[in-house]
C-alpha cells in the first residue's frame, strides 16, 4: 500500500490517558511499519506548560510502559519523538491559540496539508475546540476531526454534540471512533461472510437459532467510579460496542467494502432502524440490569460499586451489567433473538460474538451414545483474536456411534505470522488516509441512542435499584433466566 502524504495529526488531549496508552503507542507502530511519513508533524495539544523536550521525555516513558518489550524499537521511538511538539492551550481561553494556528499555516504546503484533529478531551471541550478552528480559518477541508465516545448520554444530547461539531465540519470530515471495529478479528466478520460463500446461505432464521453477543470484563469500576456512575453499562458499552457488532453480524451484503463509498454505513444504519423498539413492558421482560457487590476476583477480596463510589453510592441507580433480548425485524432476522451482555467485575474478561444455528431437522443416530450440540460459530474479539466452529463428531472406537462436540479453531496468532495490531494502528491510518467505512455516521449514532433511550428512560422512572451479582461471578441470576426461560443458555467458550 503506498504511503500517505505527510499531515498534521494534532492531539488535543494529547498528556491524558488515552493519548499516551493508545494514541501514541499506535502511532509509534506506524513509525515502525514505515506507515508514517517522516515530515508528518504530531502536534499534542494541552494545558501543561510543556516544551517539545519535556513533552518527547512523557512519550518516551510512556512507550516504555505500554509498548511491550519485544516490540521496542529505540531508533523508531527517535524517530517518532523527533516528529512531536506540544503546545500549550487552554482551549476554553479565546487568546491562547495563536501559537497553534501559526504552526499549522506556517508549514511550507499548508493549504494542501491533511489536518487532523484528533479530540482526546471531554465532549464538553468539543464546542469551543470546533469554534476556534473554524474561526481561526483551520477547519475547511481536507480537515478532519476524530470524535471519540461519549458522544451524548443520550438522544437530545448526542444530537447537541453533532450539531456543535456539525456546525464547524462538514459530516465527511468527521471521524466518530467506536474502536471495536479496528479490531482485527471485528473486521474478519465482514471478511468471513463476504468473501466466503458456505455461510451466507445458512445466515438467516432458517438456519441460525440465535446470536450471543458478550464483553465481559474483570476489572471494577475503581477509582473511575465517580466518572462511570454519569453513564453505566449501557451508555458505555451497549450504546456503542454491543450493537455495532450486532450490526456487523445481522447487516446484509454492502455493494463495497473498504473504499470510499457509504455501503456499509448504510447497512448497519438499516439494522438499527430494524430494532424492534422497546416499550415499559418489553424493557420489563427483556432487559436486565445488575451491579456488583464485594466480592472475589483472582483470588483477592474487591469492594463493591457502591463502596467504590463512597458517599454518592448511597443514592446511585447505575448499572453496570446489563443483559438484553433484541430484535431485527426484517426478512432475514424476524424470530431470532439477539442477546447481549456485558458488565464489569465479571468472572472472565471475554468479547465474542456466538452465532447458534438450529439442530438438525432429523437425527438418524438414534442409537448412538453422547449427545449432540447445535453447530455455532464464535467469533472472539478478546482476548485472544480468532473464530471456531463447534461440530458433532464421531469420536473413534469400534461399534456403533459415540458423537461428541469438536471445535475447529482459527487463532489469529497461530494462523498468521504476524503481529495483530491495536485497533487504534488501524484506525489512526484510516483517518490518515481519509477511509470512512469503520467509523460512525451521525445518523447511526442517533439511531443507536434512540433505540436505547426507552430503556435508559423506563428503568429511570422505575426506580428499582439494579440487581446485584457478586465481583467476580458470571452476573445477576435475573440475566440466567432472561435466556433460559427462552429454552436456550449462554455459551461461554
Ligand atoms: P484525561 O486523562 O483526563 O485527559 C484529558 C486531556 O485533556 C489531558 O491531556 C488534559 O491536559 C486535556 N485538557 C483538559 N482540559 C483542557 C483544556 N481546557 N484545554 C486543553 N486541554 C485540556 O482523559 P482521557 O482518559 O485521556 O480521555 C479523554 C476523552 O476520551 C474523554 O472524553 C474520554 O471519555 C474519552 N475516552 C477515553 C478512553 C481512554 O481509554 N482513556 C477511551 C475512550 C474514550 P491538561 O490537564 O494538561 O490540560
Amino acid at each position: 500500500m503506498h504511503l500517505p502524504e505527510a499531515c498534521d495529526f494534532v492531539v488535543f488531549g494529547g498528556t491524558g490517558d488515552l493519548a499516551l496508552r493508545k494514541l501514541l503507542p499506535a502511532l509509534y507502530q506506524c513509525v515502525v511499519e514505515d506507515r508514517l511519513p517522516a515530515d508528518t508533524r504530531v502536534i499534542a495539544v494541552s494545558r501543561s506548560e510543556l516544551d517539545d523536550d519535556a513533552y518527547r521525555s512523557q512519550v518516551r516513558l510512556a512507550l516504555a510502559e505500554h509498548v511491550s518489550p519485544e516490540h521496542h524499537d529505540l531508533g523508531a521511538v527517535e524517530r517518532l519523538l523527533s516528529q512531536l511538539h506540544h503546545v500549550a492551550v487552554d482551549v476554553e481561553d479565546d487568546h491562547d491559540w495563536h501559537t497553534l494556528f501559526g504552526m499549522l499555516k506556517d508549514r511550507p504546503g499548508a493549504e494542501n496539508t491533511v489536518r487532523i484533529f484528533y479530540l482526546a478531551v471531554a465532549p464538553s471541550l468539543f464546542g469551543p475546540i470546533c469554534r476556534h478552528l473554524g474561526q481561526g480559518g483551520l477547519a475547511d477541508a481536507p480537515a478532519r476531526v476524530v470524535l471519540e465516545k461519549p458522544i451524548g448520554h443520550d438522544l437530545a444530547s448526542a444530537r447537541a454534540v453533532n450539531d456543535v461539531v456539525g456546525s464547524v465540519f462538514d459530516e465527511s470530515q468527521i471521524f466518530r471512533i467506536d474502536h471495536y471495529l479496528g479490531k482485527e478479528s471485528v473486521q474478519n466478520l465482514l471478511v468471513t461472510r463476504f468473501a466466503n460463500t458456505f455461510l451466507e446461505p445458512l445466515w438467516n432464521s432458517h438456519s441460525i437459532d440465535h446470536v450471543q453477543i458478550t464483553v465481559s470484563e474483570t476489572l471494577g469500576a475503581g477509582a473511575r467510579a465517580g466518572y462511570y456512575d454519569r453513564s453505566g453499562a449501557m451508555r458505555d458499552m451497549v450504546q456503542n460496542h454491543l450493537l455495532q457488532l450486532l450490526c456487523l453480524v445481522a447487516m446484509e451484503p454492502p455493494i463495497e467494502i473498504g473504499g470510499g463509498r457509504e455501503d456499509v454505513r448504510d447497512e448497519k444504519l438499516k439494522v438499527l432502524q430494524a430494532l424492534r423498539p422497546m416499550r415499559p413492558e418489553d424493557v420489563d421482560r427483556d432487559t436486565v440490569r445488575g451491579r456488583y457487590a464485594a466480592g472475589w476476583v483472582a483470588g483477592q477480596p474487591v469492594p463493591g460499586y457502591v463502596e467504590e463510589l463512597g458517599e454518592a453510592g448511597r443514592d446511585s441507580l447505575t448499572e453496570t451489567y446489563v443483559a438484553l433480548r433484541a430484535e431485527v425485524q426484517n426478512w432475514r432476522w424476524a424470530g431470532v433473538p439477539f442477546y447481549l451482555r456485558t458488565g464489569k467485575r465479571l468472572d472472565r474478561r471475554a468479547s465474542e460474538i456466538v452465532v447458534v444455528f438450529k439442530d438438525a431437522p432429523y437425527d438418524p443416530f438414534r442409537q448412538r451414545e453422547g449427545a449432540t450440540e447445535p453447530n455455532r460459530l464464535t467469533i472472539q474479539v478478546q482476548p485472544e483474536e480468532g473464530m471456531r466452529i463447534h461440530l458433532n463428531a464421531k469420536e473413534p472406537g469400534p461399534g456403533g456411534y459415540r458423537l461428541k462436540p469438536v471445535s475447529l479453531d482459527l487463532s489469529y496468532a497461530n494462523a498468521f505470522d504476524k503481529r495483530s495490531p491495536d485497533a487504534y494502528e488501524r484506525l489512526l491510518m484510516d483517518v490518515i488516509r481519509g477511509n470512512m467505512t469503520l467509523f460512525m455516521r451521525r445518523d447511526e449514532v442517533e439511531a443507536a441512542w434512540a433505540w436505547c433511550e426507552p430503556i435508559l428512560r423506563h428503568w429511570e422512572s422505575s426506580a428499582m435499584p439494579p440487581k446485584t451479582y457478586p465481583a467476580g461471578s458470571a452476573g445477576p441470576t435475573a440475566s440466567f433466566t432472561l435466556i433460559e426461560r427462552d429454552g436456550r443458555s449462554w455459551q461461554e467458550s
